[in-house]
């Protein structure tokens, strides 16, 4: 009976690392999606700080356009200004050369501004840019490997599953499909371990007689209450994975 248990608690050390082969296969492609999500939002990031940029240049030569329009007004104006011989004319004119004057120096004023503006946006895109190759460096670094580790997962759950169907094969039909049961329905636990007098996965207290019994290993035992297969641990660690 003792090579029975001992069966069982190989048999769960071997579904312990099937779960956890089961969890990476959740938790891996989540991380590889970060991953490709990160430079994608990086991307599109700097695309958008980009186009800010190039707006705001567009505005500059625009406004320096205006102004260079206007200088040359004025230029002209003040040309004219000197053959006016009427009073009236040439304070009109005056009075126009001086609204231009203003207007250049309201646009001069935008032009300083927009440099400002400029430079914020220099500041962002330099920004922008680290978080970009950081993320691709990322990227580069783990997302083969990621990759691998998906495509590999399900191998090696059938190689361990494998290993656990041949052990299966050596216990009573009966025994393996209670066991199989139990990892289906029992969060992937079939066997307990006794841990202070306690069933080890839901805690209920095992009788004195049972605690007997469950020394001396002569048959199996259930938790009274989740239904489990429980035992002592082995003190050889038979049901550690990684011997
Ligand atoms: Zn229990």
């Amino acid at each position: 009976m003792e090579e029975e248990l001992k069966t069982l608690a190989k048999m769960q050390a071997l579904d312990d690392q099937i779960g956890r082969y089961r969890i990476l296969q959740k938790e891996l492609p989540k991380q590889l999606n970060e991953i490709i999500e990160s430079v994608e939002e990086a991307t599109a990031n700097l695309l958008a700080v980009e186009t800010e940029r190039a707006e705001i240049n567009k505005k500059q030569r625009s406004v320096e356009m205006e102004i260079k329009q206007m200088q040359e007004q004025s230029k002209k104006y003040s040309a004219q200004l000197t053959e006016i011989k009427n009073n009236k004319e040439y304070k009109a004119l005056n009075s126009e050369i001086a609204y231009i004057k203003d207007k250049i120096s309201d646009n001069e004023s935008s032009l300083l501004e927009l440099m400002e503006l400029e430079n914020e946006i220099k500041e962002k895109i330099a920004t922008a840019k680290s978080v970009l190759e950081k993320a691709e460096a990322l990227k580069k670094e783990k997302e083969s490997d990621l990759r691998e580790q998906i495509a590999s997962l399900d191998t090696k759950i059938e190689e361990v599953r494998t290993q656990r169907n041949d052990l299966a094969r050596t216990l009573p039909v009966s025994l393996v499909k209670y066991y199989g049961n139990m990892i289906k329905h029992k969060q992937n636990q079939a066997v307990a371990y006794t841990r202070e007098g306690s069933c080890g996965a839901c805690g209920f207290v095992i009788r004195q007689q049972m605690r007997i019994e469950l020394q001396l290993r002569r048959k199996i035992i259930y938790c009274e209450n989740c239904g489990r297969i429980l035992m002592n641990r082995f003190e050889d660690k038979t049901d550690d994975a990684s011997s």
